[in-house]
């Protein structure tokens, strides 16, 4: 499998991944129920009536079910994962669910060879069906990279840049946002490289090949993919 389908994670990299899919994904009990007893141990488990939002949680050291919320539990989670971190194997068997991905412990790359986990993005094989939702609906405002600017700038795409809005510190740009419409603070409705293809078939990027780092990163994974509502395959 070439190098670029699998991402190396140390063993905090990778607790920190799972918060940050905590954060970018609500909904997620279905998940919660299967890594809480691997987290905190047989005997522990979430559950919840039917209708009623509660989620109520065995807990280690108490007899009693704790009322919690989802936000409760991933914080619960992740708190357990940075105290005692687990050992790579076990760590990858909760990574595998929570990313929705092939995850295996193992050393990373030369020269450390520090322990952690490897994890299969499995998007090498990814078609995009180019509907276009993405560039319509997803919330892609604050992530271009003062890098993709700098790019524009060495490439002389004033067409881009009048389409970005910057932060500066000294005369230097040290942040940056798309797509705001020129001479405004506000952002375009759609995004301005956003085209139907001749056939009208077919979404298509008019700056596809200088796209912002954002949208050549998406979907980032099977699941990102599934729970933001891409219909590639
Ligand atoms: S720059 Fe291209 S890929 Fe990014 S949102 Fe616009 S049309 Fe979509
Ligand atoms: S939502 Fe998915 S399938 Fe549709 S254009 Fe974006 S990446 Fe392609």
């Amino acid at each position: 499998m070439p190098e670029k389908e699998r991402l190396f994670l140390k063993i905090d990299e990778a607790v920190e991944a799972i918060r940050g899919d905590f954060a970018q994904y609500a909904s997620q009990f279905n998940l919660l129920s299967v890594i809480w007893p691997m987290v905190f141990g047989d005997g522990t488990y979430i559950m919840r009536d039917a209708g009623n939002p509660t989620i109520w949680a065995k807990i280690p050291g108490t007899t009693k079910l704790v009322p919690s919320s989802e936000d409760d539990l991933k914080k619960r989670i992740v708190e357990q994962l940075m105290r005692l971190p687990p050992d790579p194997q076990h760590l990858a068997g909760i990574c595998s669910r929570v990313f929705g991905a092939h995850v295996t412990a193992g050393s990373g790359p030369e020269p450390d060879f520090l322990p952690g986990i490897w994890v299969d993005t499995d998007m090498a094989d990814f078609v995009c069906a180019q509907c276009g939702r993405c560039c319509r609906t997803l919330n892609y405002h604050d992530g271009c990279r003062v890098r993709d600017y700098q790019r524009w700038l060495d490439l002389g795409r004033t067409d881009i840049l009048d389409w970005v809005g910057t932060i500066r510190q000294q005369g230097k740009v040290i942040a940056c946002r798309i797509w705001v419409m020129p001479g405004t603070n506000d952002f375009a409705e759609t995004c301005p490289w956003l085209a139907l293809s001749p056939d009208q078939n077919r979404c298509v990027c008019t700056i596809h090949d200088l796209r912002p780092t954002i949208c050549r990163q998406y979907p980032g994974s099977r699941k990102h993919a599934r729970m933001t509502g891409c219909g590639g395959v």
